[in-house]
């Protein structure tokens, strides 16, 4: 087992980067075969996406090194949960660290919906009109940093080993890939693996723009949170239309560039509190949902 322990802690880095690199290319593969929505231009919306990882990489690589040093810490002084509760054995001190670290990432996804200033750096995960596998990308230099923070907090709070950590990280890895894919189980599988686990079905819920279902399936691995707090909603992949119930023009996130200025967009992010449609007042032109519910 401490071998097993070792290899992970060595090369965590080229593990988590070969897992990922092979599976965004299996998804790729996956939905140009079976993709559910399939009237878009794949590698253009990709391409927008793909911008995401580059302008991440400081912000990852300066809290990655913060967390390993924050892990380094609560064990040399033997702080945080597990530590106080005397978890020892390798497998509980797993089970607990995942637990406490996937209730932790469900808390971060309420907060990033429920405040304002957090909800406008969200958004622009949530604003890509087709989610797909590059969706798993889409995430704002500010909510990374946000993210990461969130971790590192949960992390001396938990007192959990660096192993555990990247174990955890592992598992996420293939979770939040298959979780945007564009493709949907069949509803048998879904409502299986979906009793624990966040399946396309029902992250891509959480993608569409009419509340409740914004505000819902905030689970990051497992679906359990959301059903013991009540935000578990399910809808048929047909009736979904991923985005934002906000005052969006196509300008707003046409290219890269304006992507990355909704944060800071002088137009108001609802928040998703509305339940219906929301249009800004004397518009020039219909917003993108205007536009695909007339379709
Ligand atoms: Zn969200
Ligand atoms: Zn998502």
């Amino acid at each position: 087992m401490n071998h097993f322990f070792n290899f992970i802690i060595k090369y965590n880095n080229e593990i988590q980067l070969l897992l990922f690199i092979g599976l965004i290319f299996f998804s790729w593969n996956v939905e140009n075969a079976l993709g559910i929505i399939t009237n878009y231009k794949k590698w253009k919306h990709a391409s927008k996406n793909v911008g995401f990882i580059f302008i991440n990489l400081p912000g990852q690589f300066i809290l990655g090194l913060l967390i390993i040093k924050t892990i380094h810490w609560t064990g040399v002084n033997h702080f945080g949960l597990l530590y106080y509760f005397k978890i020892h054995n390798s497998i509980l001190l797993f089970v607990c660290s995942f637990i406490m670290l996937d209730f932790g990432e469900y808390i971060y996804h309420i907060i990033m919906h429920k405040v304002k200033r957090l909800w406008m750096m969200h958004a622009v995960h949530h604003s890509d009109e087709v989610v797909d596998v590059s969706t798993t990308l889409r995430e704002h230099p500010l909510e990374n940093i946000v993210r990461l923070t969130f971790t590192l907090f949960w992390v001396l709070l938990s007192g959990t080993a660096f192993w555990a950590l990247i174990l955890r990280q592992i598992i996420q890895v293939f979770t939040t890939v298959f979780a945007h894919i564009n493709y949907r189980l069949s509803d048998k599988t879904a409502k299986i693996i979906g009793l624990i686990f966040i399946t396309p079905n029902l992250h891509q819920v959480h993608h569409h723009y009419m509340q409740p279902y914004t505000n819902s399936n905030y689970g990051d691995v497992l679906s359990i949170w959301d059903r013991i707090f009540g935000t578990f909603q399910e809808m048929p992949a047909e009736k979904i239309v991923s985005g934002v119930d906000v005052y969006m023009q196509k300008k707003d996130i046409g290219n890269f560039k304006s992507i990355l200025k909704i944060p800071f967009g002088k137009y108001r992010i609802s928040g998703g509190k509305q339940d219906k449609i929301t249009t800004m007042p004397n518009h020039d032109e219909p917003t993108l949902f205007e536009k695909k519910l007339s379709v």
